[in-house]
C-alpha cells in the first residue's frame, strides 16, 4: 500500500518538473534528477574550470564545464554547492584477476609415460573441478601454484622446497605448492597410486579454494581427497580400492569416530577409515531421500562452501546436512564390526561393502 502512494507521488514530480524543461529548450536544459543530467552529461556538470580541476583532484570523474546548464540547474542538483552539479566517483580500474593456475615443475627422474599421464590427468581433474576463483581470497595461496614432481629414485631435485617428501600439499605460511614425490616401487609394480595421488592432492587444493582455506576436520578433509581419489581411478582406470572394499577399515571408524577428527590417531591407515566415513555420511545422506550424486556434491564441495561462511565446522555440517555430527555418529553403530580375516592386520575392522558408491557414479555427476 504504502509503496503504491510513494509510486504515485514520484511521477506526478517528474511530470510536473519535465514539462518545463521541454518548453525551455532554446536555452539551458533543466534537469530533472541527476539520472537525468547523467544522460547527456555522464561525469556531471561544472560551474567553471576552477571547479572542474577541483573535483578531478578530489578524485572525481572529470565533468563537462557548461555555466548555463550549471546556473540552471544547480538549486536543486548542486547540493553540496561545490560548483558541481551530479559529480560522479571515478570509475575504478577493473582489476581482473588472473585466472588461477599451476606450475608444473617435472623432474627429468620421471619417466616420460608418467608425464604425459601426469598432464591428461590434470587436464582432466581441471575440468570436472575448477579450482574455484575464492582461492584468490587465501592469503597464504599464490598462482601460478608450484607442483614439483619427481621420482623417489632421486633424492629432493629442488632446492626451493628443502627436507620435502612424499604426496601432500605444503607451505611456509607464505606461499602453498604441491608435493608429488612418486616412490620408484609404483613404476616397478605398474601401482595406479602414481596417477591416483595427483587427484588426492589436487582435491586439497580445490578443498582449499572451496572453504578457503577454513579449519575443518580430518575425516571430511582427507576422507573427501581418498573418495576422489578412488573415483577418478574407477571412472578412468575401471578399477579402484572400492573393488576391495577399502580394506581394511579400522573398526574405530564405527565405534569411536572421533579420533578422526584430527590427525595422528593411528587409526586411518591410507585414510580408509576417513574414507568409511565419508561413504556412510553419503549412505546416511540417501536415507533421508537425497540421491546418491546429490549427496557426493553436499559432502564433497557443499559442506567446503558453508565451512568457508560458518568457521566451526559442527556448524557447518549442521547447515549443509541437516544432523548434527553426533547424530551422524550414532548412526554408525549399524555397521558390524569384526576381527580381521588376514594376520597383518590387528586391530578389528568394519565392512564397508554397504557403503559403497555405485560403479556408475562420475566426477562428471557429482561436480557438474
Ligand atoms: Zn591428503
Amino acid at each position: 500500500m504504502r509503496k503504491f502512494t510513494i509510486a504515485l507521488v514520484s511521477i506526478f514530480l517528474i511530470a510536473s518538473i519535465s514539462g518545463p524543461a521541454h518548453s525551455a529548450q532554446m536555452t539551458a536544459k533543466k534537469f530533472s534528477s541527476c539520472a537525468d543530467v547523467l544522460k547527456n552529461y555522464p561525469n556531471g556538470v561544472a560551474k567553471d574550470k576552477k571547479a572542474r580541476n577541483k573535483a578531478v583532484k578530489g578524485g572525481f570523474a572529470k565533468p563537462k564545464v557548461s555555466k548555463t546548464v550549471y546556473k540552471k540547474n544547480r538549486d536543486r542538483l548542486d547540493k553540496n554547492n561545490d560548483g558541481i552539479i551530479c559529480r560522479q566517483k571515478k570509475a575504478e580500474p577493473l582489476t581482473k584477476a588472473e585466472p588461477f593456475s599451476f606450475a608444473k615443475n617435472i623432474d627429468a627422474s620421471l619417466p616420460a609415460d608418467w608425464v604425459a599421464e601426469f598432464n591428461q590427468v590434470m587436464s582432466n581433474l581441471g575440468q570436472l573441478m575448477p579450482i574455484s576463483e575464492k582461492i584468490n581470497e587465501v592469503p597464504r595461496v599464490q598462482s601460478p601454484m608450484n607442483i614439483y614432481a619427481w621420482n623417489s629414485a632421486v633424492s629432493n631435485p629442488f632446492p626451493q622446497i628443502p627436507g620435502a617428501q612424499g604426496a601432500s600439499i605444503s607451505g611456509n605460511g607464505l606461499n602453498t605448492w604441491m608435493v608429488l614425490e612418486i616412490p620408484e616401487n609404483e613404476f616397478r609394480f605398474n601401482d595406479l597410486h602414481r596417477y591416483k595421488v595427483i587427484a588426492h592432492e589436487y582435491f586439497h587444493v580445490y578443498q582449499i579454494a572451496m572453504s578457503r582455506d577454513a579449519e575443518g576436520t580430518q575425516w571430511l578433509w582427507e576422507g573427501g581427497a581418498k573418495v576422489v581419489e578412488e573415483l577418478y581411478s574407477q571412472q578412468y582406470y575401471g578399477r579402484s580400492q572400492f573393488d576391495s572394499q577399502l580394506m581394511p577399515v579400522n573398526a574405530a571408524a564405527v565405534q569411536t569416530p572421533k579420533v578422526f577428527e584430527n590427525y595422528g590417531s593411528g587409526k586411518d591407515m591410507n585414510y580408509n577409515g576417513s574414507a568409511f566415513l565419508v561413504l556412510a555420511l553419503a549412505k546416511e545422506l540417501q536415507q533421508r531421500g537425497m540421491s546418491e550424486e546429490r549427496a557426493f556434491t553436499a559432502i564433497l564441495r557443499d559442506f567446503q562452501a558453508e565451512n568457508a561462511q560458518e568457521p566451526d565446522w559442527k556448524k557447518a555440517f549442521v547447515n549443509t546436512f541437516n544432523m548434527s555430527v553426533e547424530e551422524f555418529y550414532q548412526s554408525l553403530s549399524q555397521y558390524p564390526t569384526a576381527e580381521p580375516t588376514e594376520d597383518w592386520i590387528s586391530h578389528r575392522v568394519v565392512d564397508a561393502t554397504p557403503v559403497l558408491p555405485s560403479k556408475t557414479l562420475t566426477l562428471n555427476s557429482i561436480f557438474s
